[in-house]
């Protein structure tokens, strides 16, 4: 049945690329100006009717929240702030997942103004990691205890899908006693179907592309050339990808290009279109915001500043509106906006990150040899002390993906809320693992006390012993257990 259904997306999506509609059906740029015109900040009762429908985790439409995107009263915006809380608590409890991003190469033909690896950049010294040389980076990784990775590709020749499947595949080989990368996603340029297909067998998680701006004109001048100028191909990936069989999708906006309630309209516009033709909404939703770069003149004066009182905002919004898609917050942001934007909706962070090829095994990295200006520099295990003691669980569980609960089969359980149940267990076990394996004593303290709690909110009994004995299977020596 999927396989047909497939085929007729497959058919009906070259049918319209051909025919140059699909990217008017994805954003309608004047229906979104329309709406945002026409919004007005909602009165009292009508904020109260709106954050009620919101709490009931059923999402909010354009509309909605283009009338919550107008709110400026500070009671009224800290009202929204609360119930994003709590819709993040709700739905994710006290979990926060966490990885790595590993870049394999900063060679790159565009010349996005806002971005360090741009062409123009003459300073930059270019390089793009060999099989060996990923598999050293990833020995660092696992070392040091992730097991997440996304792998970040700049656009050129030499980073095709052949080798991005060489360099998924150098990722899986590598192993250290215990540990390894359990799951690889790839933030890389779009792909086309036939390259897509030739991906899938890798075993990939998320395929994210970011559209930077959904702002044509905007677009069109953050893009004066290479491939990445071409507005349509990007914003159409996903009528290549998701036929091609990569169902787990990532979404992203680079705040501080143009409007941000603009751009968040046509970033829900986005994901409700993946939903209503594909029956699977975006995996996840990144909210990176520009921070400076190396020679990048919009990094250095962004044309559309986000102040962080706005940047938190867009994170609550995000969540009201999507409240079961996974929302990413990277090391851009300080640690203190990453602590008050986690608990507004973010569910996953990145830690410990180096921005540019090598940056891990490279002791001492140029920093401007960075695609961006980090923001929070701590260690993993600076910050997994830091979520213990804030009263986080941190999470590597990369359970879904490998018992093949992605796509629409993973919606299936996420709009009904029932991964919630797997989510706390798989966190637990792996949290236990880094306890054992990495962990510094100061954090391995706190995380037991954090194991300790979170072990009693799993309602179900048996789910809780069995939880219960997994964890004292890895004290005797297993690892990788999961439900
Ligand atoms: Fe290249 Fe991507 Fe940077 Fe643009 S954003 S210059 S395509 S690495
Ligand atoms: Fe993510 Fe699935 Fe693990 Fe939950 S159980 S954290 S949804 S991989």
């Amino acid at each position: 049945m999927r396989g047909r259904r497939t085929g007729i997306a497959i058919a009906r999506k070259t049918q319209m690329v051909e025919q140059g509609v699909v990217a008017e059906q994805i954003i309608d740029e004047a229906a979104v100006s329309d709406t945002l015109g026409a919004a007005q900040a909602p009165e009292a009762a009508r904020l109260d009717e709106l954050l009620a429908k919101a709490r009931e985790c059923q999402g909010l439409t354009r509309d909605e929240v283009a009338e919550l995107a107008q709110v400026e009263a500070p009671d009224e915006v800290e009202a929204i702030f609360e119930a994003a809380r709590e819709v993040k608590s709700r739905i994710y409890g006290e979990r926060v997942v966490l990885f790595a991003p590993l870049y394999v190469s900063n060679e790159c033909v565009g010349n996005c103004l806002y971005c360090g690896y741009r062409r123009d950049n003459r300073e930059l010294e270019r390089r793009t990691l060999s099989p060996d040389e990923i598999g050293a980076e990833v020995r660092w990784l696992i070392d040091h205890g992730y097991k997440r990775l996304l792998l970040v590709f700049g656009e050129y020749h030499c980073n095709d899908v052949h080798a991005m499947v060489r360099a998924v595949e150098a990722v899986y080989e590598t192993r250290r006693g215990p540990g390894a990368i359990r799951r690889v996603n790839i933030n890389a340029a779009p792909l086309s179907y036939e390259d897509f297909c030739v991906l899938k067998p890798a075993g990939i998680g998320t395929f994210q592309v970011f559209q930077e701006t959904y702002h044509r004109a905007t677009y069109q001048q953050a893009h004066p050339s290479g491939p990445k100028a071409n507005y349509d191909w990007r914003l159409t990936v996903w009528d290549r990808c998701f036929p091609a069989g990569t169902d787990d999708m990532g979404l992203g906006v680079l705040f501080g290009l143009h409007d941000w309630r603009w751009e968040l309209l046509a970033l829900l516009d986005h994901a409700a279109y993946l939903d209503r033709t594909y029956g699977v909404g975006p995996h996840t939703i990144s909210v990176p915001r520009l921070e400076p770069a190396l020679n990048a003149p919009w990094a250095n004066d962004p044309p559309a500043p986000v102040s962080d009182d706005e940047f938190k905002r867009i994170v609550a919004l995000i969540r009201l509106a999507v409240p079961y898609t996974g929302m990413i917050l990277s090391t851009r942001e300080t640690a203190d906006m990453r602590r008050e934007c986690m608990r507004l909706g973010i569910s996953q962070i990145s830690a410990g990150s180096r921005t540019s090829p090598g940056g891990y095994t490279d002791h001492h990295p140029d920093e401007d040899e960075r695609q961006f200006t980090i923001g929070d520099g701590r260690s993993l295990d600076e910050v997994m002390h830091d979520l213990c003691l804030m009263g986080y669980l941190p999470s590597f569980c990369t359970a879904c993906y490998r018992a093949g609960r992605t796509g629409e089969d993973f919606m299936a359980l996420a709009k009904p809320g029932k991964i919630h149940q797997m989510c706390l267990p798989n966190a637990l076990l792996t949290f236990k693992e880094y306890l054992l394996d990495y962990a510094s004593p100061a954090t391995r303290e706190a995380g037991e006390r954090i194991i300790r709690g979170h072990l009693q909110d799993i309602r179900r009994a048996s789910l809780k012993e069995q939880t219960e004995a997994r964890l004292q299977r890895l004290e005797a020596g297993e690892r990788d257990l999961y439900f």
